[in-house]
Protein backbone atom coordinates (compact mmCIF):
# COMPACT_ATOMS: atom_id res chain seq x y z
CA UNK A 1 0.00 0.00 0.00
CA UNK A 2 1.26 3.20 -1.21
CA UNK A 3 0.49 5.05 2.10
CA UNK A 4 2.10 3.05 4.49
CA UNK A 5 5.43 3.32 2.31
CA UNK A 6 4.99 7.02 2.05
CA UNK A 7 4.51 7.32 5.91
CA UNK A 8 6.81 8.22 8.38
CA UNK A 9 8.23 5.49 10.65
CA UNK A 10 6.72 5.84 14.18
CA UNK A 11 10.12 4.65 15.72
CA UNK A 12 11.50 8.00 14.66
CA UNK A 13 8.86 9.31 16.28
CA UNK A 14 9.16 7.75 19.37
CA UNK A 15 13.30 8.81 19.23
CA UNK A 16 12.83 12.01 19.93
CA UNK A 17 14.77 13.06 23.25
CA UNK A 18 13.69 16.65 24.06
CA UNK A 19 11.46 16.56 26.65
CA UNK A 20 7.90 17.81 25.55
CA UNK A 21 6.52 21.34 26.81
CA UNK A 22 2.73 22.16 27.93
CA UNK A 23 0.87 25.46 26.40
CA UNK A 24 -2.30 26.32 28.56
CA UNK A 25 -4.08 29.19 27.38
CA UNK A 26 -6.31 31.75 29.36
CA UNK A 27 -8.71 34.00 27.61
CA UNK A 28 -11.79 35.57 28.33
CA UNK A 29 -12.81 39.87 28.15
CA UNK A 30 -11.07 42.44 30.47
CA UNK A 31 -11.80 42.16 34.47
CA UNK A 32 -11.99 38.30 34.39
CA UNK A 33 -9.33 37.37 36.46
CA UNK A 34 -6.93 36.70 33.83
CA UNK A 35 -4.12 37.84 35.26
CA UNK A 36 -4.78 36.71 38.74
CA UNK A 37 -5.53 33.04 37.45
CA UNK A 38 -2.00 33.67 35.69
CA UNK A 39 -0.35 34.62 38.77
CA UNK A 40 -1.74 31.68 40.83
CA UNK A 41 -0.63 29.21 38.43
CA UNK A 42 3.18 30.84 38.38
CA UNK A 43 3.30 31.18 42.03
CA UNK A 44 2.14 27.55 42.29
CA UNK A 45 4.31 26.23 39.74
CA UNK A 46 7.30 28.24 41.70
CA UNK A 47 6.69 27.15 44.94
CA UNK A 48 6.45 23.52 43.51
CA UNK A 49 10.41 24.07 42.90
CA UNK A 50 9.57 24.67 39.39
CA UNK A 51 11.89 27.69 37.71
CA UNK A 52 9.14 30.67 36.12
CA UNK A 53 9.56 33.99 34.48
CA UNK A 54 6.96 35.96 33.71
CA UNK A 55 6.52 38.07 30.73
CA UNK A 56 4.96 41.13 29.75
CA UNK A 57 4.52 43.65 26.21
CA UNK A 58 6.67 46.74 27.31
CA UNK A 59 3.93 48.19 25.59
CA UNK A 60 1.81 48.07 29.12
CA UNK A 61 2.74 50.27 31.16
CA UNK A 62 -0.73 50.46 33.15
CA UNK A 63 0.26 49.62 36.42
CA UNK A 64 4.32 49.17 36.88
CA UNK A 65 6.66 48.89 34.11
CA UNK A 66 8.95 45.28 35.69
CA UNK A 67 5.56 43.81 37.45
CA UNK A 68 2.69 41.89 36.40
CA UNK A 69 0.11 43.60 38.69
CA UNK A 70 -3.56 42.47 38.73
CA UNK A 71 -6.32 44.97 39.00
CA UNK A 72 -6.96 44.34 42.47
CA UNK A 73 -3.14 44.82 42.95
CA UNK A 74 -1.43 41.60 43.20
CA UNK A 75 2.17 41.75 41.76
CA UNK A 76 5.09 39.57 40.19
CA UNK A 77 8.24 41.07 38.79
CA UNK A 78 8.25 40.67 35.28
CA UNK A 79 10.05 41.24 32.24
CA UNK A 80 8.53 43.65 30.00
CA UNK A 81 9.43 43.19 26.35
CA UNK A 82 8.83 44.58 22.84
CA UNK A 83 8.53 41.04 21.82
CA UNK A 84 9.03 37.16 22.47
CA UNK A 85 12.03 36.53 20.59
CA UNK A 86 14.25 38.85 22.20
CA UNK A 87 13.22 36.88 25.89
CA UNK A 88 16.06 34.34 25.03
CA UNK A 89 18.60 36.59 23.90
CA UNK A 90 18.17 39.42 26.95
CA UNK A 91 18.03 36.31 29.26
CA UNK A 92 21.09 34.49 27.94
CA UNK A 93 20.97 31.02 26.82
CA UNK A 94 22.18 29.52 30.02
CA UNK A 95 19.64 31.33 32.19
CA UNK A 96 17.08 30.44 29.32
CA UNK A 97 17.98 26.56 29.51
CA UNK A 98 17.07 26.84 33.63
CA UNK A 99 13.36 28.65 32.95
CA UNK A 100 10.82 25.77 33.35
CA UNK A 101 7.42 27.60 32.87
CA UNK A 102 6.86 30.65 31.14
CA UNK A 103 4.46 33.03 32.02
CA UNK A 104 2.79 35.68 29.22
CA UNK A 105 0.30 38.31 30.25
CA UNK A 106 -1.40 40.14 27.42
CA UNK A 107 -0.32 38.12 25.27
CA UNK A 108 -2.76 39.18 22.27
CA UNK A 109 -0.16 42.10 21.74
CA UNK A 110 2.57 39.47 20.80
CA UNK A 111 3.12 39.54 17.11
CA UNK A 112 5.19 36.49 17.76
CA UNK A 113 3.15 34.09 20.19
CA UNK A 114 2.61 31.64 18.04
CA UNK A 115 6.46 31.41 16.79
CA UNK A 116 7.48 31.63 20.35
CA UNK A 117 5.05 28.75 21.82
CA UNK A 118 6.03 26.54 19.20
CA UNK A 119 9.46 26.79 20.22
CA UNK A 120 8.92 27.19 23.72
CA UNK A 121 7.21 24.11 24.38
CA UNK A 122 7.92 21.83 21.33
CA UNK A 123 11.78 21.97 21.18
CA UNK A 124 12.57 23.79 24.56
CA UNK A 125 10.31 21.82 26.63
CA UNK A 126 9.10 24.64 28.44
CA UNK A 127 5.41 25.00 30.03
CA UNK A 128 3.68 28.42 28.50
CA UNK A 129 0.73 30.09 30.14
CA UNK A 130 -0.62 32.42 28.07
CA UNK A 131 -3.31 35.07 28.94
CA UNK A 132 -5.16 37.73 27.00
CA UNK A 133 -8.25 38.51 25.33
CA UNK A 134 -9.76 36.61 22.88
CA UNK A 135 -11.76 39.63 21.46
CA UNK A 136 -11.43 43.45 21.25
CA UNK A 137 -13.90 45.72 22.07
CA UNK A 138 -15.63 45.20 18.58
CA UNK A 139 -15.74 40.95 19.65
CA UNK A 140 -13.42 40.56 16.59
CA UNK A 141 -10.26 38.14 17.17
CA UNK A 142 -7.59 40.15 19.31
CA UNK A 143 -4.02 40.07 17.82
CA UNK A 144 -2.38 36.46 18.06
CA UNK A 145 -4.11 35.10 20.81
CA UNK A 146 -6.46 32.60 18.71
CA UNK A 147 -3.22 31.61 16.76
CA UNK A 148 -2.28 29.79 19.83
CA UNK A 149 -5.17 27.67 20.41
CA UNK A 150 -3.98 25.36 18.16
CA UNK A 151 -1.08 24.38 20.35
CA UNK A 152 -2.25 24.38 23.48
CA UNK A 153 -2.59 21.58 25.75
CA UNK A 154 -5.97 23.35 27.79
CA UNK A 155 -7.93 26.45 26.94
CA UNK A 156 -9.71 27.92 29.71
CA UNK A 157 -11.99 30.73 28.89
CA UNK A 158 -13.25 32.72 31.99
CA UNK A 159 -15.89 35.09 32.64
CA UNK A 160 -16.61 38.82 34.46
CA UNK A 161 -19.39 40.40 36.01
CA UNK A 162 -21.48 42.52 33.81
CA UNK A 163 -20.61 45.84 35.66
CA UNK A 164 -24.48 46.73 34.64
CA UNK A 165 -26.91 43.95 36.25
CA UNK A 166 -24.03 41.67 37.60
CA UNK A 167 -24.61 38.72 35.49
CA UNK A 168 -21.83 36.74 33.87
CA UNK A 169 -20.09 39.29 31.13
CA UNK A 170 -18.24 37.26 28.37
CA UNK A 171 -17.06 40.72 26.52
CA UNK A 172 -15.42 44.13 27.14
CA UNK A 173 -17.65 46.98 26.12
CA UNK A 174 -15.52 50.39 25.26
CA UNK A 175 -17.04 53.48 27.21
CA UNK A 176 -15.49 55.92 24.83
CA UNK A 177 -15.92 56.61 20.84
CA UNK A 178 -12.32 55.93 20.24
CA UNK A 179 -11.77 53.59 17.35
CA UNK A 180 -7.94 52.58 17.34
CA UNK A 181 -7.46 48.59 18.59
CA UNK A 182 -5.39 48.75 20.41
CA UNK A 183 -6.30 51.20 22.76
CA UNK A 184 -4.82 50.34 26.43
CA UNK A 185 -6.87 51.24 29.65
CA UNK A 186 -8.29 50.12 32.80
CA UNK A 187 -12.33 50.94 34.37
CA UNK A 188 -11.99 54.33 33.13
CA UNK A 189 -12.28 53.15 29.49
CA UNK A 190 -13.75 49.41 29.18
CA UNK A 191 -16.15 47.65 31.17
CA UNK A 192 -17.16 44.05 31.25
CA UNK A 193 -21.04 43.22 29.95
CA UNK A 194 -23.01 40.57 29.09
CA UNK A 195 -24.43 39.93 26.03
CA UNK A 196 -27.89 42.01 26.65
CA UNK A 197 -25.95 44.82 27.13
CA UNK A 198 -22.97 44.26 24.76
CA UNK A 199 -25.79 44.34 22.51
CA UNK A 200 -27.71 47.21 23.95
CA UNK A 201 -24.69 49.32 24.31
CA UNK A 202 -24.05 49.31 21.03
CA UNK A 203 -27.62 50.29 19.69
CA UNK A 204 -27.38 53.35 22.48
CA UNK A 205 -23.45 54.59 20.81
CA UNK A 206 -25.01 54.02 17.33
CA UNK A 207 -27.75 56.07 18.26
CA UNK A 208 -25.84 58.76 19.63
CA UNK A 209 -23.95 59.09 16.74
CA UNK A 210 -26.80 59.19 14.14
CA UNK A 211 -27.67 62.24 16.32
CA UNK A 212 -24.12 63.92 16.18
CA UNK A 213 -23.73 63.27 12.50
CA UNK A 214 -26.88 64.89 11.78
CA UNK A 215 -26.62 68.02 13.78
ZN1 LIG B 1 -25.70 42.74 31.75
Amino acid sequence: MTAFKSSVSLSSINGGHAKAGEVHVIIGPMFAGKTTGLLRRIKSESSSGRTVAMIKSSKDTRYAKDSVVTHDGLKFPCWALPDLASFQHKLGDVEYQKIDVIGIDEAQIFEDLYDFCCKAADHDGKTIIVAGLDGDYMRRSFGSMLDVIPLADTVTKLTARCELCGGRAFFTWRKTSETKTELIGGSDLYMPVCRQHYVSGESAIESTRTVLESL
